[in-house]
């Protein structure tokens, strides 16, 4: 039996399968803040200005580097490599060789179970629009709120960064 495509390497796949690959979460259309001093780069809650907060979704996908020119288009290389990317993060998993989580639309059958099973950034982030300095909206996890100074956006290429997906 042929397997499917969301089991076969990342580089294997086709255009249309890259696509359909992506779950939908959202997670990586949402602002990272760089220290420049450490150079780590701090996760926030806050959503690029395309992105449908309800959905998930890029609001105008097609023509999103109109709006948003460093939106990143996502490679099997970028995501073997890139360690902001979300854990559950199709593209990540299987670029790890990591089989999706069950409630992937492609094995769920379901595109609202990542939204259920509280894998996405419904109900948990704020648009770019409203939310003021990014600084203020940092997940810092388990650990102590730090003095950040930010690098310029400019030169932090992954910001507002997404993957190639539809
Ligand atoms: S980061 Fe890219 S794909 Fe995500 S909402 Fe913004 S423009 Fe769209
Ligand atoms: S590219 Fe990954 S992190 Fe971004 S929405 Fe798709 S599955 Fe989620």
């Amino acid at each position: 039996m042929t397997r499917p495509f969301w089991e076969a390497p990342l580089h294997t796949l086709d255009r249309q399968e890259w696509e359909a690959l992506c779950d939908g979460c959202g997670k990586c259309c949402l602002h990272k803040v760089e220290d420049a001093d450490s150079g780590r780069i701090w996760p926030t809650n806050v959503a690029c200005k395309l992105l449908d907060l309800k959905t998930c979704r890029c609001a105008d996908y097609k023509n999103r580097r109109k709006f948003v020119p460093d939106c990143l288009r996502l490679t099997p290389e970028l995501a073997a490599t890139l360690d902001w990317l979300p854990e559950t993060c199709a593209y990540r998993l299987r670029a790890h060789g990591q089989p999706l989580p069950d409630w992937h639309y492609l094995l769920s059958g379901d595109r609202e179970a990542v939204h259920a099973a509280g894998a996405s950034v419904r109900g948990k982030a704020i648009s770019e629009v409203l939310a003021g300095p990014l600084e203020q909206h940092i997940d810092w996890g388990d650990e102590e709120p730090l003095e950040v100074e930010r690098v310029e956006d400019d030169d932090l290429d992954d910001e507002g960064a997404e993957s190639d997906h539809a």
